[in-house]
């Protein structure tokens, strides 16, 4: 199958899956990213997680 890999951006505050992010690299670093989070309704840092 196609290697499309589905990440997961956790907001790190309250654990909350918030984003979904299609990746077809293989080669992908844990990427932090400041989101809004609807949960905690402010920017919070999100970390990628693999689904
Ligand atoms: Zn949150």
């Amino acid at each position: 199958m196609a290697d499309r890999i589905i990440s997961i951006l956790q907001c790190t505050v309250c654990k909350n899956k918030n984003y979904y992010h299609a990746s077809n690299k293989k080669k992908e670093k844990k990427i932090e990213i400041k989101k809004f989070c609807k949960k905690c309704r402010k920017h919070t840092l999100h970390k990628m997680v693999k689904s």
